[in-house]
């Protein structure tokens, strides 16, 4: 079984004042089949993490390591990374004019494993996510993310990583934004792919509620750039009553 270790993980972005330090050394080991849930305040650096996880060019790796099964992550290619078994549903997935969701995710699929899906059991597995998603036949055909709700960007996400079959999934905040209808079908698709693939769930979220359905084995808390606090579901549960405020006096003193 995989596992996938960060270690001392420093990241820093260039901003208009200069380089700014976000990452200042996040551990965290992440075993095929668990799911950690990373809580944390606005702004404490939870997508900086999934980014530098995924190879975002923006965000520089100044020190530590990223292993999957002891082979460096951060020495793989983007593309590398993906075809290594990661996948990374972003807090704000991006629109992809001129390329239709069909088309989409047949290229990442053939990317990914190295050969062209074979064509009919392939379309009959898009029909089946897609109905599993309650997504319409017609989210097919239009071009990725292009006019889709909030809501439906986030369905889309999780009918790539159910199709993809990633070995690790990092899910940043795919909960924003839903009504709890659509919070549960989203649920179950990971819960889906838990199952089905032992997939590993990195599973970012600024709220408990998503933790209802999506069952967590650890929770970190995350404060300015450092796990501050971890522990078991019992932690979400003491969050949901204190907050975060704990933790922002400490790193504030
Ligand atoms: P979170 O996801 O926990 O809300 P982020 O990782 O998005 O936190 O951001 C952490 C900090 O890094 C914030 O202060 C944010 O403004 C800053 N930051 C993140 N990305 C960039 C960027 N591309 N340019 C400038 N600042 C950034
Ligand atoms: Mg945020
Ligand atoms: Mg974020």
């Amino acid at each position: 079984s995989s596992v996938l270790e960060i270690k001392d993980l420093h990241v820093s972005v260039e901003t208009e004042q200069g380089q700014k330090q976000i990452l200042k050394g996040v551990d965290l080991t992440i075993k095929q089949g668990e799911t950690h849930a990373i809580m944390g305040p606005n702004g404490s650096g939870k997508s900086t993490l999934a980014y530098a996880i995924a190879g975002h060019p923006r965000y520089e790796v100044t020190g530590g390591s990223i292993l999957l099964d002891g082979e460096e992550v951060l020495d793989m290619e983007v593309d590398e990374r993906a075809q290594a078994g990661l996948f990374l549903a972003m807090q704000y997935p991006v629109e992809i004019p001129g390329v239709t969701n069909a088309n989409f995710l047949r290229t990442a699929k053939t990317a990914i494993d190295g050969e062209a899906p074979a064509i009919r059991g392939w379309m009959k597995d898009v029909k089946e996510a897609m109905q599993n998603l309650r997504m319409d036949e017609s989210f097919a055909s239009r071009n990725v993310n292009e006019g889709f709700s909030g809501g439906e960007k986030k369905r889309n996400e999780i009918l790539q990583l159910e199709l993809l079959k990633p070995r690790f999934a990092v899910l940043d905040e795919t909960d924003s934004g839903l009504d709890v209808d659509a919070l549960k079908v989203v649920s179950e698709g990971v819960n889906r792919a838990k199952e089905q693939t032992g997939l590993g769930v990195l599973l970012i979220t600024h709220y408990t509620r998503i933790l209802r359905y999506i069952k967590p084995d650890f929770v970190h808390v995350f404060v300015d750039g450092r796990v501050a606090e971890e522990g078991g579901p019992e932690l979400a549960e003491r969050l949901e009553e204190e907050g975060y405020d704990r933790f922002l006096t400490g790193a504030s003193a």
